[in-house]
């Protein structure tokens, strides 16, 4: 359902690229263009805004990493943002067994299916003989679909089909609860087409009884900004510890999913991606934003940059080259400094829309045999390349298992490479320099 509003954020950031430091000029198209997809998603304007606000002041004069590309880095800022929008780090159930939720929402929001959906699920995490009490008084058709999803995924069921004492099934449900063991007690109370004081004040007496240790609200995903509405009402009058939403796998713009925990306070704990009772996820606010983001993984390429390449590190290096004093020492140090991303193919893998391509094995090799040569060179050799002769080759060639042609190879690159750097030293390497960063 984020397929669009992934694509055009995708566009807006596409755009960034070639930038040395990213700034508030430079970014505010891609940052316009960024509110603007939120806001056709069905986002909250005020809530879009904010967003913005906060990507702008973290872009804004951060000195861009090396390895990565300004756009692949506020991509990282974007998603760490919509990871926040989304209620990072909130999306726990209260870890109390027996543990007893009250359901609530609207009709055919998806309360009854995703009742029997979270004792499936939480039962398969190791919840106790759970168990699910129906407290619709009106439908009965309502207390039917209960018990054959009950049957169906193994739980325990109380109802009473002739009561119209919600409070008193409420009762009934916790006693069979408890005789049976259970560590999971889920209520599945009436809906409403709209929210009103009659429905709020039989939850509130259901509530007084049960004193439910989660309040979750189930809204329906397409609903969009009507579901934050309604997310918001319910929340005001009974306190709401968490939200399913629920309809994902739709249409739907995606706006609610992303306003909601902002507007309402309240954090999203599930997700309904489809009618079957595993159609249920539990909500992972980190790998919705790079669904959202459609970035492939480029959020753990940003952080793997930040991790792995030591800054100074890199300074010292560049520094090095330009003063075309680098030797083999410092080469085998780079190349572990890339190696130490993972392999070529998992970079590669990470990439937006280049996960499919297969490297050939061939330039790993390569990069291993290399290694192996520098390695069985003493420090001082690899200091001073100028002392290789025939006698230091071969004894380097057996201690790396390669032939002696091999590392005649390297040293002749290396010698090469030696060479451009001498070059790039004077002025017209200067002007060369400044060609090829252009
Ligand atoms: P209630 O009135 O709130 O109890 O709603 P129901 O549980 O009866 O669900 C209403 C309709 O929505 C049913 O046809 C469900 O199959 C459907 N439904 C519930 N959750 C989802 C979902 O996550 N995805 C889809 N596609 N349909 C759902």
């Amino acid at each position: 359902m984020f397929e669009t509003l992934s694509d055009k954020l995708s566009s807006a950031l596409r755009n960034v690229r070639g930038v040395g430091k990213l700034s508030e000029d430079n970014m505010a198209d891609a940052l316009k263009e960024v509110r603007t997809a939120l806001l056709s998603a069905d986002v909250h304007f005020k809530v879009a805004r904010q967003f913005v606000d906060k990507v702008r002041e973290q872009v804004v004069g951060q000195e861009v990493l090396k390895g990565v590309t300004p756009g692949q880095q506020i991509i990282k800022i974007i998603s760490d943002e919509l990871e926040q929008l989304l209620g990072s780090g909130e999306t726990q159930l209260n870890p109390k067994k027996p543990l007893k939720v009250l359901m609530v929402g609207l009709h055919g929001s998806g309360k009854t299916t995703s009742t029997a959906k979270l004792g499936r699920l939480l039962k398969k995490k190791g919840y106790a003989s759970p168990h699910v009490v129906a407290c619709d008084i009106y439908r009965p058709a309502a207390i039917d679909q209960l018990e054959i999803l009950a049957q169906a995924n193994e739980l325990g069921f109380t109802c009473d089909r002739t009561s119209k004492d919600v409070p008193a099934i409420g009762r009934a449900g916790l006693a069979a609860a408890k005789a049976a063991g259970s560590e999971l007690i889920i209520f599945d109370t009436a809906g409403r087409l709209q929210i009103d004081e009659d429905l709020i004040k039989e939850v509130q007496r259901l509530k007084d009884v049960v004193v439910p240790d989660e309040i979750i609200l189930v809204a329906d995903g397409a609903l969009g900004q009507e579901a934050v509405n309604v997310a918001k009402a319910f929340h005001e009058a009974l306190g709401l510890t968490g939200l399913i939403l629920t309809k994902l796998d739709g249409d739907a713009r995606g706006g609610a999913a992303l306003s909601i925990k902002s507007i309402t306070g309240v954090p999203i704990k599930f997700v309904g991606v489809g009618e079957k009772t595993e159609d249920f996820e539990t909500f992972h606010p980190d790998r919705l934003a790079s669904r959202i983001l459609g970035m492939g993984d480029v959020v753990s390429l940003v952080e793997k940059a930040q991790e792995n390449i030591d800054e100074k590190e890199a300074e010292r290096m560049a520094e090095k080259l330009r003063k075309a004093d680098f030797n083999l020492e410092d080469f085998l140090a780079q190349m572990q400094q890339v190696k130490k991303m993972g392999s070529m193919q998992s970079i590669m893998g990470m990439l937006p829309g280049m996960n499919n391509v297969q490297l050939d094995d061939g330039h790993e090799k390569q990069m291993g045999r290399t290694e192996a040569i520098i390695q069985s060179m003493t420090l001082q050799e690899r200091r001073k390349p100028m002392i290789l002769n025939g006698s230091r080759r071969m004894r380097i060639a057996n201690g790396a298992g390669v032939k002696v042609v091999e590392v005649n190879q390297l040293l002749k690159q290396f010698q090469q490479m030696q060479k451009m750097m001498k070059m790039m030293k004077g002025s017209k390497g200067r002007k060369m320099m400044k060609k090829m960063q252009g």
